[in-house]
């Protein structure tokens, strides 16, 4: 079986049309019966559900922003009595009150297979031992990544995240052929195990899938290199479902479950869609869920969409890689900054370690940030002008790709905090 459910995943376009245009008529009736929120957003509008017949009708309904959800906190947003709910999530909330994902039964079995789609694509199978090291608990991730195992069968190991010397020693003990975490804790597990002497490309591991915050292509060499396996991707949010909103396929392609959610491009000051190829908000309509079906919620990741005739015979749309969120885009010298794409430029340098992070202050009235890399062991011992010089020469990259003039300080093997979920690569010193 080489597809988990071939009649989704290899739709034809036109009936893939006609399936969402479905959905899309009976969720906007589903949200308009039910939510206040909904009805009166599209009363303003003058749109009434029965003016939504196409899924082109979509660019009619209003979007849904991340406050939104928090106004209508914990359940404002939810379409169904609480006695129907059977699990909710929520994000991590960093500041203020978490965005909550409640989800009936049908809720989670769709999320369920949208995740076996996404790991069966990668190369999960029955026979399979998963170590799931994804923080298990509100976040998505871990029960994200129990359910799809479970639906395909596979021996899972719920090790959750941390204790990283425990999750290499299980590792070897229990044979483990697959680990699902984010791809900078994969990078903490494989330095602690070089560390502990342990060789992982030695090991039964043969596949990872890594997702909930941007990492990229050159990470992903990095990662398969270090661990002697192939580094697939997950993607998703909270707001739609949790990860299994998207899944790279055996040609690292990353393919959407456009049937469940729904993607659109908009330009994030016009909002204005944005034509294939073009880059831009990813905007999402479920399409299938019942407690919380979200209209065009603005996701704020900014990426492109394509059709490709793809090598899996998979016809979902693809997804480019993230370039990050628009709230982590620095603007340096009137220049738009992500750090991913600072990313890529370290990466290119064999003397550095794949870690680094950027500060943000603030020079008169203008932001100025400063990049700060680790340097391989064997590099860093070379000495200070050894390292001022690297540190221009990454400087002078930067400056050519990217066009800012930024410091690069190369600092010792261990300077900057590993990561056991997702990395926090951006440390902001501005006062406000
Ligand atoms: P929080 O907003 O608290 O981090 P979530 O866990 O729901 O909560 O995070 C979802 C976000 O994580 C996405 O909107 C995206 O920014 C990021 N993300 C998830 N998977 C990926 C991926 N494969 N690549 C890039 N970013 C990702
Ligand atoms: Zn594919």
């Amino acid at each position: 079986m080489k597809h988990w459910e071939t009649q989704y995943e290899t739709m034809s376009l036109e009936s893939m049309r006609e399936f969402q245009s479905a959905r899309l008529r009976d969720t906007v009736q589903w949200v308009y019966d039910r939510l206040p929120f909904y009805r009166r957003k599209l009363d303003e509008l003058g749109v009434k559900p029965a003016d939504i017949r196409s899924i082109d009708d979509i660019r009619r309904l209003p979007f849904t922003v991340k406050n939104d959800l928090r106004d209508n906190y914990p359940f404002g947003l939810c379409a169904v009595p609480m006695k129907d709910l059977v699990r909710i999530h929520a994000s991590s909330g960093t500041t203020g009150k978490p965005i909550t994902g409640p989800y009936t039964a049908e809720d989670l079995d769709q999320w369920a297979t949208c995740m076996a789609r996404s790991l069966w694509a990668q190369g999960v199978r029955p026979d399979d031992v998963a170590q799931n090291a994804y923080g298990m608990g509100l976040f998505t991730g871990g029960l994200g990544f129990f359910h799809g195992a479970l639906k395909i069968g596979c021996c899972l190991v719920p090790t959750g995240s941390g204790l990283t010397e425990r999750q290499i020693m299980l590792m070897q003990d229990f044979g483990t052929t697959a680990l699902f975490c984010t791809p900078t804790y994969a990078l903490t597990i494989a330095e602690k195990a070089e560390q502990l002497g342990v060789d992982l490309r030695k090991l039964p591991l043969r596949l990872g899938s890594f997702g909930a915050e941007p990492w990229t292509v050159e990470m992903r060499k990095e990662i398969e290199e270090r661990m002697g396996i192939q580094a697939h991707e997950a993607y998703g949010l909270t707001e739609m479902m949790g990860p299994g909103v998207g899944f790279s396929c055996e040609a690292y392609r990353l393919h959407l479950n456009e049937d469940h959610c729904y993607p659109e491009i908009v330009d994030p000051s016009t909002l204005e869609p944005l034509p294939l190829g073009e880059k831009g908000e990813l905007v999402f309509t479920a399409l299938q869920r019942r407690a919380m079906p979200l209209l065009r919620y603005r996701t704020r990741d900014i990426t492109s969409l394509r059709r490709v005739e793809c090598e899996c015979g998979r016809t979902l749309v693809v997804m480019d890689k993230i370039l990050g969120r628009s709230d982590d885009m620095l603007i340096i010298g009137g220049v738009n900054v992500f750090p991913s794409q600072v990313e890529s430029i370290i990466m290119e340098f064999s003397e550095m370690e794949p870690l680094y992070q950027i500060r943000v202050n603030k020079k008169g009235y203008l932001d100025a940030m400063k990049v700060e890399a680790e340097a391989k062991p064997e590099m860093y011992g070379r000495g200070k002008e050894a390292l001022a010089e690297l540190g221009q020469r990454i400087a002078a990259r930067i400056n050519a790709v990217i066009g800012i003039t930024v410091p690069v300080e190369i600092l010792p093997l261990g300077a900057i905090a590993r990561s056991e979920g997702k990395a926090k690569r951006v440390i902001d010193e501005r006062t406000a």
